[in-house]
């Protein structure tokens, strides 16, 4: 390959990959980060379930690893799958790469979807910080810890990306982060 066709090649990919930031929940600013591949680790801490999936590879959004993560962040409750809004796992990841983790750092999961059947139930139980329509029912938001770091660096790093809300559980040792309006509890 010459190198005058590698700079063409690298400019018709780069501009597929804006023109995909365009149309979709990918904004144009982030496309060049969108070069990479992308990957989510986690284990749900209630029935130890393993998830290391790449999701987004140099032709796109890989279905196949979005699926197995959507399937591991299902309200493991019920057995409910839901899809789970691109842009909190995305924030997931922002999230690791500004505590300094690694790609195959696996966060703890502490929930992620809720269906509205066991939202309704955590209500009842007197479930503090349990909302009407929380977010987790529309797969926006998760609770999380990353073994190693303390929860006040995971709070303070979240807070730091400036998107979305940040609530901190001390007691139950998790935060919660989600896609919604940014607000602080
Ligand atoms: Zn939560």
């Amino acid at each position: 390959m010459t190198t005058e066709t590698r700079q063409i090649d690298r400019r018709g990919l780069l501009a597929g990959v804006l023109a995909i930031g365009a149309s979709s929940v990918i904004a144009p600013q982030t496309a060049f980060a969108m070069l990479g591949e992308r990957r989510l680790a986690f284990r749900n801490v209630h029935n130890n379930e393993r998830i290391d999936a790449r999701y987004w590879g140099a032709s796109g959004i890989d279905r196949d690893g979005l699926a197995e993560i959507n399937h591991g962040m299902r309200d493991w409750r019920t057995g409910d799958v839901a899809s789970m809004d691109p842009s909190l796992i995305d924030l997931l990841v922002t999230l690791r790469d500004k505590l300094g983790a690694s790609p195959r750092t696996s966060f703890d999961l502490i929930s992620g979807y809720r269906s509205p059947r066991t939202n309704a139930s955590l209500r009842a139980h007197g479930g503090g910080g349990v909302a009407t329509k929380s977010q987790h029912m529309l797969g926006k938001a998760s609770d999380i810890a990353l073994p190693g770091v303390r929860l006040e660096t995971v709070r303070s790093a979240a807070l730091s990306i400036g998107r979305g809300g940040v609530g901190f559980y001390p007691r139950d040792g998790f935060v919660h982060v989600d896609t919604g309006r940014v607000r602080t509890w």
